[in-house]
């Protein structure tokens, strides 16, 4: 077994690939069938690997899966009933299925089950993280996963992650419906590698990214950068096994029908828009009545989801619409539809579309549609024709079908008695590229096309730009002066090793300098720094500083200030201080700062992080200052209702007066959790940016990649044209 080779590709689904039965409590596996399984099965067997999944039943405790291919080891996540309903059932099949298929009105939003996919998606993370470190290559499948890869890449950072959606990635604006939206962006974007089926959503997607997230997406290569990971996000259409389709419509026994056939085959989903297509069916049986006796609809529902609400109210509702037209034109010796409510095997379901006249595939939207596409296949004799959704991803490049809008009954009508009466040279000519595509297209092709993809050296996003900062915000500055705010450390100069050896790069300097030249231009530095330490650091003309988180404040136009409460903090914090060197954690640093103080354990060996933190961490707590997670830090502040968000708003209302926000454009940069305070007292009344590669979620307007993008970004505001026409100050 190739189980410890670097090579191996590692999988992750909802389901595992296959169906488990208890036989006299034994526990026996069957592999599952489906054009994924298929495809995946032998590139796995290849490469050996592992498969995550759910295995769909609950197993006894200690109990293993029974193997079914040795060089692929099957790693089962389990879940409980509550999750199974909430995760599953709930989040994955109420909230996410319906909104990703733009049917809004029938998502649901429920924070508990966002919280149980949340965790279920952590449990997949866990179960993956030992093969990931081994494997070459993670790749995660669907919507069920899509909160999986973020941790999965704090815990593995080097790891090379992919997924691809099997489901259509909606437009923006029915996307921000979803109160998780930017959990759920943040959490795919830790993936190198993102696949949709159609360049749409793959538009869909970057837009989302970019509008959502404020992250820097590159619309014509496909690339977003979060922070500073770069994802490539592209489209790579599934296909099927066209060869398999193609053999069996030519092996299936062959009868000659009474009547002409129109064909529909789904899974019973509201998605399918079946009522919708026999309503469509009537209204051509009222304009035509010429295929009246001729003309019959087979329509298949594979049963799906049965014991979902929505469902079974879909399978009424087909019920009804069945039982109407077949009552209302229906003869004594003519059925108008013939509706199975079941599975059919391969071999029939072939001769079922090479022997049907029209294919009816009309669904309200899909991310794909196989259907369509296994139609073109089996058209082995005289071909048929392909009435298809517009609202498909298959539609995207099937534009030989007759494209139909599905809602549109009258339109599908017609379309309908067109296919019907189509000649057949008409008919040879729409099938003959489709079927030259998708041979060419195969599932195997998608496969080999996706994974040498996800294994391509990672290209990072190129450097920020002037022009880029210019669209952001040249509009923004043109006709009011700039309060300028920057964190220091993270921001301004990069992070070092030990915190008294940072420094902002000399270029950086330069431009901060012209900025702060300026008429129009106010810089203030606020930082977790001591004010006296920041001051002699930046050292820059003009400038105000913010020190301690913004407890202390000097600079023109400011009243120096001192927080009422920070002289009572001074001893207490002197006291921690010395308390905290105490603990004698080698490589640890404390620092000073007042009436607050920093631990630094960046030089600290990286086994010991989790003991010093946690020791840090109640020494602070028993002293009675909060605790604050830094960069390879943990800030201890003084119990005091003052963040840099409060010290910004007092700068701005004490510096330009109450109606500040009317005379001034605000812009905030920073890099950690203490800036996100400043981020969110400014959201909707200034501009941020967040610097660096935080996983986790940020209130700032954008994200940049590190502090040479604030070195553009200075440069740009020192050489940016005068304001035109200043407010006055
Ligand atoms: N299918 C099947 N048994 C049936 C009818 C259909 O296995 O009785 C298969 C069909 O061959 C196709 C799949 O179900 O491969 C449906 O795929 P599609 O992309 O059209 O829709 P989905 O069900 O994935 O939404």
């Amino acid at each position: 077994m190739p189980r410890d080779a670097a090579d191996t590709l590692v999988v992750l689904s909802n389901r595992l690939p296959i169906t488990l039965r208890r036989e006299r409590g034994t526990l026996r596996a069957e592999a599952s069938s489906g054009g994924l399984v298929s495809a995946l099965r032998p590139a796995l067997h290849r490469q050996g690997g592992t498969w995550i999944g759910w295995p769909g039943t609950q197993l006894k405790a200690g109990e293993r899966l029974p193997a079914v291919d040795p060089a692929v080891e099957l790693v089962p996540v389990p879940l409980s009933p509550t999750e199974v309903k909430r995760y599953y059932h709930g989040f994955s099949n109420r909230t996410l299925w319906p909104l990703f298929h733009s049917l809004p009105e029938r998502a649901v939003f429920d924070r508990r089950e966002w919280e149980s996919y949340e965790l279920v998606n952590h449990r997949f993370a866990d179960a993956a993280e030992e093969a990931c470190r081994r494997g070459q290559l993670v790749w995660i499948h669907d919507y069920h996963l899509l909160r999986t890869a973020a941790p999965l890449r704090e815990r593995v950072p080097a790891a090379r992650l992919a997924f691809f959606l099997h489901i259509p990635f909606p437009p923006f604006d029915l996307f921000r419906l979803l109160p998780w939206s930017r959990a759920v962006l943040e959490g795919v974007l830790a993936c190198d590698l993102l696949g949709f089926h159609s360049p749409g959503y793959v538009r869909n997607f970057l837009d989302a990214a970019e509008r959502l997230l404020g992250a820097r997406v590159d619309h014509r290569v496909g690339q977003v950068e979060l922070g500073d990971h770069t994802t490539r996000v592209a489209a790579f259409p599934l296909g099927i096994d066209y060869g398999a389709y193609e053999k069996l419509a030519h092996g299936a026994p062959r009868k000659t029908p009474a009547e002409r056939v129109i064909l529909g085959v789904d899974r019973l989903d509201y998605t399918k828009g079946i009522p919708e297509r026999i309503l469509a069916f009537e209204r051509f049986l009222e304009l035509y009545p010429e295929h009246r006796e001729r003309v019959v609809l087979i329509q298949l529902a594979v049963p799906s989801r049965d014991q979902v609400q929505a469902y079974q109210e879909q399978k009424r509702s087909i019920d009804e619409h069945v039982g109407r037209v077949n009552g209302r034109f229906g003869t004594s010796t003519w059925t108008p539809i013939r509706y199975l409510y079941r599975s059919v095997p391969p071999e029939r379901l072939s001769a079922l579309y090479r022997d049907a006249d029209v294919a009816l595939v009309t669904p309200l939207r899909d991310g794909m549609n196989l259907v369509a596409k296994e139609y073109v296949a089996c058209q082995v004799d005289e071909p048929g024709v392909l009435v298809l959704s517009r609202l498909a991803g298959a539609a995207e490049t099937m534009r030989e079908a007759l494209q139909v809008n599905p809602y549109d009954t009258d339109s599908v009508a017609e379309r309908l008695h067109q296919a019907l009466t189509m000649p057949e040279e008409d008919r040879r000519d729409r099938i003959a590229a489709p079927q030259a595509r998708e041979r060419r297209r195969n599932v195997n092709q998608w496969l080999d096309g996706f994974l040498s993809a996800a294994l391509e050296p990672r290209k990072r996003f190129r450097p920020t730009t002037e022009a880029e900062f210019d669209a952001w915000l040249g509009d923004y500055l043109r006709t009011r002066d700039l309060a300028l705010f920057l964190d220091y450390d993270g921001t301004l100069a990069p992070i070092v090793e030990r915190p008294d050896e940072a420094a902002i790069p000399a270029d950086t300097l330069d431009a901060l300098r012209r900025c702060a030249a300026r008429d129009d231009t106010d810089v203030t530095i606020v930082s977790g720094r001591g004010i006296g330490d920041i001051g002699a650091r930046v050292a820059v003309d003009g400038i105000t500083y913010a020190g301690n988180h913004g407890l202390e404040i000097q600079g023109p136009g400011v009243p120096d200030f001192v927080h009422t409460d920070v002289r009572h903090f001074q001893d207490e914090a002197a006291s921690l201080a010395k308390a905290l060197r105490a603990l004698r954690v080698r490589g640890a640093l404390v620092e000073e700062k007042g009436a607050s103080l920093t631990f630094h354990y960046r030089r600290v060996a990286k086994p010991q992080w989790p003991d010093a933190v946690a020791r840090a961490e109640a020494c602070i707590l028993e002293a009675g200052f909060q605790v604050r997670a830094a960069l390879c830090a943990i800030e201890a502040r003084p119990p005091i209702g003052w963040d840099k968000g409060h010290a910004v708003l007092h700068i701005l209302r004490t510096r330009y007066g109450p109606a500040w926000s009317q005379r001034l454009r605000v812009i905030y940069a920073g890099d950690d959790s203490t800036d996100e305070d400043a981020f969110r007292s400014l959201q909707g009344l200034g501009m941020s940016f967040r610097v660096g590669g935080a996983t986790s979620s940020t209130r700032a307007t954008r994200r940049l990649a590190s502090p040479e993008a604030i070195c553009t970004l200075l440069e740009w505001l020192a050489a940016r044209p005068p304001v035109a026409d200043a407010a006055p100050r």
